[in-house]
């Protein structure tokens, strides 16, 4: 069984996750799609909407795809989201699957810097989108993450410029979620925004 774990703040989720999402399913044959919305990411500094919320907008932004599934558990773990642990729990519940970890290209290039990463490359398949401007990582890097021959995946996706920054930054100007273009937010989740009130003093 192909697993992809695709984890984030998604705060909110955007058309740029989904495109990433759409691309991984299609492009890696995954039986399943996990949106892991992180618990308190350890490396964030803005204040994140509420777990609860960034629950809900990753619940209605993938309703449509039967194999896209919401993983809340890193929602319920206490202290900081870590990666490589729910890559173990899930190998154990999974015993045989193959785990492939979607990122964005920004997060390969951190990737050096997160919790036990070499054990974390051990176990999954790395699969990469670019965003934006296409830069191709420093080569000590990819070697870095490619140990023992294994190889990264490309996601073969048009860069999609659009980030969660950039949409709480619009939302923060301009009130209404549902003016917003739906090629950067969903028009469920624009609802949902709207409804709850979120992001309107929070950038
Ligand atoms: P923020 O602007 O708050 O930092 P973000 O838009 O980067 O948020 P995250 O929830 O942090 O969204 O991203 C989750 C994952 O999705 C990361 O691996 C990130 O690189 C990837 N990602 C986000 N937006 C895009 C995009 N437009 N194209 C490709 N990958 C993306």
């Amino acid at each position: 069984m192909k697993i992809g774990l695709f984890g984030g703040s998604f705060d909110p989720p955007h058309q740029g996750h989904r495109a990433l999402a759409e691309s991984a399913l299609d492009h890696l044959g995954l039986d399943e799609l996990r949106w892991l919305p992180a618990g308190r990411p350890w490396q964030r500094q803005h204040r994140l909407a509420a777990a609860e919320d960034r629950r809900a907008m990753v619940a209605t932004a993938i309703a449509d795809r039967a194999a896209f599934v919401l993983d809340d558990r890193e929602l319920h773990r206490p202290g900081a989201s870590y990666t490589i642990d729910t890559a173990c729990e899930l190998l154990a519940e999974r015993p045989g699957a193959q785990l492939f970890l979607l990122i964005g290209e920004d997060q390969l290039q951190r990737l050096p810097t997160w919790h036990r990463w070499r054990a974390l490359i051990e176990r999954v398949t790395l699969a990469v989108a670019y965003r934006g401007a296409m830069r191709e990582p420093p080569a000590e890097l990819l070697a870095a993450l490619q140990p023992e021959g294994r190889t990264i995946e490309r996601l073969p996706m048009p860069p999609f410029d659009v980030s969660s920054t950039e949409i709480r930054a619009r939302l923060a100007a301009a009130h209404s979620a549902q003016a917003l273009a739906p090629h950067l937010l969903a028009p469920q989740v624009a609802r949902y925004i709207d409804l709850h009130r979120l992001y309107a003093t929070h950038p």
